[in-house]
């Protein structure tokens, strides 16, 4: 008989929170079996895809300087373009972060004159300012490209006759984002992203369809880039990097579209020829061989999270029996001190910086004050534990990761003894009213 009490109490959880807890799995051992059929049908596609293109040990050496001839960056892009089922990809360390990719997939793809439209309301925060939603420099309205928007329906279905209406001769690109990013809306299904494609084609085929991926690899056997869309765009630092790599984006799709990023990445006449990989290729192709059941466990995390929260009395995003579509777990506490409780809770659990308190600050391309909880072993990483939530009404938390359950289960057990400790819950696990 192992004794778990004994180790969560080190924890200063008590045993009433563990026993709620362990209630609440109980229940939901037939979704994670679901999940884990998931991760394995992912596992072998990206083992099957390094297999395919030859992946050697000569992969996992990098290169400096130019970094012409870099075999291990070019057999990952394969590897990558295998996986989403793509014509090609750009990966690479010197995409800095998921809003340089998106920013990099628009600006290469655009040209004055030319607009944008996401046709699924407002896109995340960060990419307001790419698009000059907020005026920015550089930003695509100072290149004379122009946005357009059409929000979802109240019941979170797309308004396809203001679709039709915004699709206009000067459209050039729509953009999709899978995930709920900040907002409180449902993420899309790949199903669903494919259905918005087929209709946008349907009117238009030759209008080029990004999908923001960002938190949604691996998390069904299906990427939007199978349902049509001509390029998917993600962080490094969420689930295809696996928690390990400590760097990069990725853009996947059609040749002439990863072409015109790689150009405009680089250089125009160098491309994806230039761009030394250094010493991070052995973390990218090892994160990417344990996305899967990395993913999984954040998938697993979110799951638990919303049932022991849906249970207390909050409204949860996915709620506790919804299908999946993204890591992402939003807990809408309706109060700062809940949002304030629930970080210092996933803060508490982190293997490194587990003793700082997480403040509210005025994060850069945000537009209110956020609180985020982060002890990663990856700087910001979100794939690893980690929350966020802007300190704004509704006081939504955004939970997310957890690089295995057993992580993302400390870390939901620690938020909701913090929950009780300040009184935002109650001794008989009830939302205070
Ligand atoms: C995280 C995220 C981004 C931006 O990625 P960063 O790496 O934080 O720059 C964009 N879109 C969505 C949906 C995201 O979740």
């Amino acid at each position: 008989m192992i004794h778990l009490t004994e180790q969560y109490r080190q924890f200063g959880i008590s045993e009433a929170v563990y026993e709620f807890g362990k209630e609440i799995l109980a229940s939901l051992q037939e979704r994670f079996i679901q999940i884990d059929q998931v991760a394995e049908y992912n596992q072998l596609k990206v083992i099957r895809a390094m297999q395919t293109a030859n992946v050697s040990e000569a992969c996992l050496l990098g290169t400096t300087g130019y970094g012409y001839n870099d075999l291990g960056r070019d057999t990952l892009e394969k590897v990558y373009a295998s996986v989403f089922q793509t014509e090609d990809a750009l990966v690479r360390p010197q995409i800095t972060c998921g809003t340089h990719a998106l920013a990099l997939a628009l600006m290469s793809n655009l040209r004055p004159g030319d607009e944008l439209l996401s046709p699924v309301g407002k896109p995340y925060d960060t990419l307001e300012e790419v698009i000059g939603i907020r005026s920015s420099k550089g930003s695509l309205k100072e290149y004379g490209i122009s946005y357009r928007q059409v929000d979802l329906l109240p019941d979170g279905g797309f308004d396809y006759e203001g679709i039709r209406a915004a699709l206009r001769d000067k459209t050039k690109l729509v953009t999709i984002q899978r995930s709920k990013g900040y907002q409180t809306r449902p993420t899309l299904s790949v199903q669903q992203i494919g259905e918005l494609i087929a209709f946008v084609k349907g009117i238009r085929p030759e209008i080029i369809c990004m999908v923001d991926n960002c938190y949604g690899e691996f998390v069904e056997t299906m990427e939007p880039s199978q349902v049509g869309a001509d390029m998917v765009v993600g962080s490094l630092i969420k689930n295809p990097g696996g928690g390990l790599a400590p760097i990069g984006g990725y853009i996947a799709g059609r040749k002439d579209c990863v072409e015109n990023a790689a150009y405009r990445l680089t250089s125009p006449g160098l491309g994806k020829e230039v761009g030394a990989s250094l010493g991070v290729l052995p973390s990218l192709y090892q994160g990417l061989f344990l996305a899967p059941t990395v993913t999984a466990s954040a998938l697993k995390g979110a799951i638990f999270a919303a049932n022991i929260y849906e249970k207390i009395g909050f409204p949860v995003v996915p709620d506790a029996t919804q299908s999946r579509h993204d890591i992402i777990q939003a807990v809408t506490f309706g109060s700062p001190e809940g949002v304030i409780a629930f970080c210092e809770g996933i803060q508490a659990a982190a293997s490194v910086d587990s003793f700082v308190t997480p403040e509210p600050w005025d994060m850069p391309g945000y537009d209110s004050q956020v609180i985020m909880a982060a002890g990663a072993f990856v700087s910001g990483s979100s794939i690893e534990l980690s929350a966020d939530g802007p300190i704004a009404p509704p006081y939504a938390v955004y939970f997310q990761g957890g690089l295995t359950f057993p992580h993302a289960k400390l870390g939901i057990l620690m938020t909701l003894q913090r929950l009780l400790d300040k009184g935002v819950v109650t001794s008989d696990f009830k939302r205070r009213s």
